[in-house]
């Protein structure tokens, strides 16, 4: 699965870092970060790969949380 967040739609608000610390922080831009993610250029979002499981803990809690729905996992 991927992880992916929307950067562009982030607000900044941290409420993904707050409810998963593990997978991610606010970055020094004031938008949130997903740790060890890479940069897709083409699409200017930030992209993990993940284990189902993974998906399940508390990226499930950030996703269904983020206020701009810009956090997904995809397969
Ligand atoms: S919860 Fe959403 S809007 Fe808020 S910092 Fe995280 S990705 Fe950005």
């Amino acid at each position: 699965m991927k992880l992916i967040i929307e950067k562009e739609k982030c607000i900044g608000c941290g409420t993904c870092s707050t409810v998963c610390e593990k997978y991610f922080e606010l970055n020094e831009d004031g938008r949130a970060h997903i740790k060890g993610s890479v940069l897709n250029e083409k699409t200017g979002n930030e992209e993990l790969e993940i284990g189902d499981k993974e998906a399940e803990g508390c990226i499930k809690k950030a996703v269904e949380s983020c206020p701009m729905q810009c956090i997904h996992t995809i397969k």
